[in-house]
């Protein structure tokens, strides 16, 4: 062994005992006739000293021409520290080195491998090794860890079979591209990169596994946006013999273990509420309900009353914001614009101070009277000294809208507490959703997602309003995950597959195994896929997936340490058949 001990185990109790450590240079302190120095691994910090008196002078020269991130190995006796850092669990103790070996040189590092470090994002993540050596990256993978222990222990116990399905499948549409793998034993044709296990779970279910999880990497071509990666984890779980109500508690119980396990919050309560609900109160499928501010519609009673903006719109919705009133005009006049502005696109935006006097002062005092005022506040749940929002416009939009100032609002009010855990399940998803553009239906889930069994006969005369068993588990108005019954019926399938466009010989083609399997007494069957990293982001009280996961993509996908993806070379082309022949 090339160590005794680690650098952060060291304490009083092992005063002069004669030890060895490893680890890297953090900091050197010469002070002329004392040299400090810490060494660094990942269990802590351990403070070395050298003195001219007590050391020989090659070890002292020696000690004096370290670097920092040089890898050494020293031996020597723990002495007590003259001044002592409680801060720290070694903070008591240092080792009087008497022998230095030097492992391996480093050299410069292109940023300082401290909390407070002066490296840039980019610069990180193209050193990210050396990142990793820093506390927070360090902490934050082995916080990663606990929780897909925690994760695998509990689901194992509760009889879950983790079971590993392959990585070259065949395209399955679940909504984003497929990363394509050309074959080279099949020139033209190719493999794709799971988007998820999916249709490999539910096979499980045909093979009578019962119950199968995975923490498995899924693949997605998707458009980057902000904090998303093109390959990422999911907890993915599938169960047999199950309705809707048996997969939200079995997987209520894996919320409630982590938060308890991990952050010491028992929680008692998931609430539940329809996807229609979530969009009408919140203008949201992942409403973040640590706080209120829920809608009101007010478009009966606000129309004709000669407000032109109002009477020309679909629908008038507002919100109250508790103790708004402190807000000033100058900061109102500031929403104003926000809600203006292209990405967010309303027109205008109206509001009412409902005093701590029961006074009433809006900015379209000209148009309703008091009394008209009190409805609204009514309707807005307003009590004195709230402040009301007010947006008009198109349903769906103005819903949209409110809900993304409703967050805004509650961002910049510091309501979004992340010490606070507000889960709440969205079930009673549309199974499709009408693509405008391609003018037809897509999946909402996906396109195993069971109907509601009361709504199969609308498949047929109103396929937009057929409601799925499909659910999502929001946390702090984050989807974390998101499951559905399956279809188990091949013909229903096959229905679904042509509602979705394909003709039964696509359908064939592409999901023949699936539909076939079905034949074979396939049991009923649903499940569930949490976004691992997401959820450990959320659990570590962090907003960046990115900084928990160890070696990340940056928000163009790429990999900026290895260089990828890059361009391969023509021989390697040749042999996949995938020359690209210039005319
Ligand atoms: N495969 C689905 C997804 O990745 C999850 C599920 O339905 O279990 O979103």
């Amino acid at each position: 062994m090339l160590r005794t001990h680690n650098c952060g185990e060291l304490k009083s109790s092992d005063i002069n005992k004669m030890v060895t450590l490893a680890g890297w240079v953090q900091k050197k302190r010469d002070k002329g006739f004392i040299i400090w120095v810490d060494i660094r691994d990942r269990y802590g910090i351990t403070q070395l000293i050298f003195d001219e008196k007590r050391s020989t002078k090659k070890l002292y020269d020696k000690a004096k021409n370290l670097s920092r991130e040089d890898v050494v190995q020293v031996s020597g006796k723990v002495i007590e520290r003259e001044s002592k850092n409680i801060d720290i669990q070694t903070g008591r103790v240092e080792l009087l080195v008497e022998k230095l070996n030097i492992l391996n040189k480093s050299e410069i590092p292109p940023f300082t491998i401290e909390d407070n470090t002066d490296g840039g994002e980019e610069l990180r993540m193209e050193y990210r090794y050396l990142d990793i050596r820093r506390a927070e990256i360090r902490e934050n993978l082995i916080f990663r860890h606990d929780v897909t222990m925690k994760v695998r222990n509990y689901l194992s116990k509760k009889g879950f079979i983790d079971i590993e399905t392959p990585y070259l499948i065949k395209s399955t549409p679940e909504g984003a591209r497929d990363f394509i793998v050309p074959s080279r034993m099949n020139q033209g044709e190719f493999y794709a990169l799971p988007q998820s296990p999916q249709t490999f779970k539910q096979l499980l279910m045909v093979g009578g596994i019962d119950r199968y999880f995975q923490i498995v990497k899924c693949f997605r071509d998707e458009d980057l946006r902000a904090d998303r990666q093109p390959e990422f984890t999911q907890i993915d779980c599938e169960m047999s013999f199950v309705n809707q109500d048996d997969v939200l508690n079995e997987f209520e119980g894996l919320i409630s273990h982590l938060l308890l396990k991990l952050k010491n919050i028992k929680l008692n309560n998931f609430p539940r509420m329809t996807y229609d609900e979530a969009m009408k109160n919140y203008g949201s499928d992942k409403p973040d309900i640590r706080f209120e501010m829920k809608f009101g519609d007010l478009t009966s009673i606000s129309k004709g009353k000669g407000f032109n903006v109002f009477d020309s719109e679909e629908s008038i919705i507002g919100f109250s914001i508790k103790n708004g009133n402190s807000i000033s005009r100058k900061d109102i006049d500031g929403w104003t614009n926000w809600v203006k502005q292209p990405q967010i696109g309303a027109k205008g935006l109206v509001w009412v101070r409902y005093n701590d006097n029961k006074t009433l002062k809006s900015s379209v005092d000209k148009f309703y009277s008091h009394d008209e005022l009190i409805d609204w506040v009514k309707i807005t749940h307003a009590e004195p000294g709230d402040l009301i929002f007010i947006l008009s416009g198109d349903y769906k939009k103005t819903l949209k809208q409110l809900g993304d100032l409703r967050l805004a609002i509650a961002e910049k009010l510091s309501l979004r507490d992340p010490n606070i855990f507000a889960p709440l399940w969205v079930t009673d998803f549309p199974l499709l959703e009408w693509d405008n553009e391609l003018k037809r239906f897509h999946a909402m889930h996906h396109p195993f997602t069971s109907p509601k069994e009361e709504d199969i006969e609308l498949l047929k005369t109103a396929p937009e309003k057929v409601k799925a068993n499909a659910y999502d588990l929001v946390l702090n108005g984050n989807e974390i995950g998101g499951g559905s019954i399956r279809i188990h019926n091949s013909n229903l399938q096959k229905q679904i597959f042509n509602l979705l466009g394909f003709t039964d010989k696509e359908a064939r083609k592409q999901f023949g195994f699936l539909m076939g399997a079905f034949k074979y007494g396939a049991p009923p069957h649903g499940g569930i896929a949490f976004g691992l990293d997401r959820l450990v982001a959320i659990l570590g009280g962090k907003e960046t997936i990115r900084d928990f996961i160890a070696f990340p993509k940056n928000n163009s996908g790429r990999d900026v340490m290895i260089d990828s993806p890059s361009s391969i070379i023509k021989p390697q082309l040749d042999e996949l058949g995938l020359s690209i022949v210039k005319k």
